[in-house]
């Protein structure tokens, strides 16, 4: 039954490409459409260095003067863009592979805020439970995990993430089982096998139920283990350079799973190391109304005090949040990881978004453990905000622009690196998605940006991280997709009936 994880590289040494060209450039506003071409007979030679060029199909930067070619081209060196302009790419010296783009809409990779990856060996628990009736029937299973349930069910859950157009995920893994083994690096390494950049956020519990907490004992560490195992974390996988494929972040669970002194020592240990913060806030109100029981504070007020907001601090959900609070997030520069899919699932609530990020708040989208969003796909997550946004809060609470900028941009600035990650723009690292929109979903439609959110999940053409393929055509090439379901349905079946394994 056991299968080896394989152990991942530490501290990944991505190469830096060098802006070669100038940005051809030429802001254009207003909606673009598409053309009307077909991809067949696409002819595509493919090398091992000089240029990728993207062209033919409509081009969506999200930068900041919101940049759209309706016909347009994005150019490619080692791991970053080097030109994104309209029409077709100018001639280039040397060799040159050729995405031929047309009918399609090429944009930005997605980035992905908030996940939990060894969710997916536990889909489809509690399906009719709130967070904290669905949290103490999965603890118990999640006890279960070890490096090989946490590396398949990770792998499986990026090859989804990548379908779906995603090039950067954070993942909050908080459970480690004390047999378990490195799950933290069966994370890393599944992110390596599948090709995406990963932001893994060394999550812990100190607060079992012998302290007032909602975990089993069995599932928590104590607070010098999990201070210890987040340093290690960091000192084996945090990558500060630019570009990097793995960076850390420092993430003590939640409020009713975490002691108060875990808390506050973790987010001096972050800015010891110059890591980034991530917890999960102000989700449920049986969590708001548990803090001010405890503390006599709402979540906002609590992390204040505790020095859990700054610009280096990302949180998932934000739910809950008084006008003051919004205010709050806003001037301190506090992120949130918007996740509505899970947030319906779990009867959560809605996250004021427009709020929030009128007050400056960065705000990007996450899928959330797929144990409270089965279908665990980025892509969705734009249709899945827009839609909440409006039913809570009228049609002009976001735009289909909005929602696409909250899943590149935000996401960005959520994780520290809108300077390389987020726009296709000269100089940033070359994560682009290429979606087909010829096909019978979503042909003749007059805007591929409404296509994208609004209509059904285009397939990728192509998907590069850092110049890299990841998808392409629809079928990922970093690894078999009949393979990573084989080892997924193994994993789910040892930890629902553990004496089977
Ligand atoms: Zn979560």
């Amino acid at each position: 039954m056991s299968n080896p994880v394989p152990t991942p590289v530490p501290r990944s040494t991505a190469p830096q490409g060098t802006v070669t060209q100038a940005s051809h450039k030429q802001p254009q506003n207003g909606r673009i459409g598409l053309n009307a071409t077909t991809t067949a007979n696409r002819g595509e030679a493919v090398l091992e260095a000089g240029q990728t060029i993207i062209e033919g199909g409509a081009v969506v930067a999200v930068d900041d003067s919101g940049t759209e070619f309706a016909d347009g081209h994005v150019v490619v060196e080692g791991d970053r863009i080097v030109a994104v302009g309209p029409g077709a790419a100018p001639a280039p010296e040397g060799p040159v592979r050729r995405i031929d783009a047309s009918g399609c809409l090429v944009t930005p990779g997605l980035i992905n805020t908030h996940h939990h990856l060894y969710q997916w060996a536990t889909r489809g628990y509690a399906a009719d439970a709130g967070l904290f009736g669905w949290l103490t029937e999965l603890y118990p299973v999640w006890a279960r995990i070890d490096a090989e349930i946490t590396h398949a069910a990770a792998s499986a859950g990026l090859a989804r993430m990548a379908l779906s157009g995603c090039t950067t995920a954070a993942d909050h893994h908080y459970v480690f089982p004390r047999n378990g083994g490195d799950v933290f690096g069966a994370v890393v390494a599944a992110a390596e096998r599948i090709g995406i950049r990963l932001h893994a956020v060394r999550g812990s519990m100190d607060r079992g139920r012998a302290h007032g907490g909602l975990p089993p004992d069995s599932v928590v560490e104590d607070l010098d283990a999990a201070l210890a195992g987040t340093q290690d974390a960091i000192d084996r996988f945090h990558d500060p350079r630019p570009g990097a494929q793995v960076r850390v972040a420092v993430g003590p669970c939640s409020p009713f799973s975490v002691s108060t002194d875990l808390m506050r020592q973790a987010a001096e240990l972050a800015r010891r190391n110059g890591v980034r913060l991530h917890t999960h806030l102000a989700e449920t109100v049986d969590e708001e109304q548990q803090c001010l029981a405890e503390f006599g504070r709402t979540p906002v007020e609590y992390a204040d005090e505790l020095g859990w907001l700054g610009p280096d601090v990302w949180l998932a959900h934000a739910i809950h949040l008084p006008d003051k609070a919004i205010a709050r997030l806003g001037e301190t520069g506090t992120g949130a990881a918007h996740c509505p899919s899970s947030n319906g699932r779990l009867g959560a609530g809605v996250a004021p978004v427009r709020q929030l990020v009128d007050a400056g708040a960065p705000v990007g989208l996450g899928v959330d453990g797929v144990a409270s969003n089965e279908a665990g796909g980025l892509g969705e997550e734009l249709r899945q905000a827009l839609l909440t946004a409006r039913a809570r809060y009228g049609p002009q609470a976001m735009s289909v622009r909005d929602a696409l900028w909250l899943a590149t941009r935000g996401g960005a600035r959520c994780l520290g690196r809108d300077d390389e990650l987020g726009s296709l723009e000269p100089g940033k690292l070359a994560d682009v998605a290429v979606w087909q929109l010829h096909g019978l979903d979503h042909a003749g439609i007059a805007d591929p940006v409404a296509a994208l959110v609004l209509g059904q999940l285009p397939k990728l053409e192509r998907l590069l991280r850092g110049g890299s393929v990841v998808v392409e055509r629809g079928r990922l090439v970093s690894a078999p997709e009949a393979h990573l379901t084989r080892e997924l349905h193994r994993a789910s079946a040892r930890i629902r009936t553990p004496e089977a394994s």
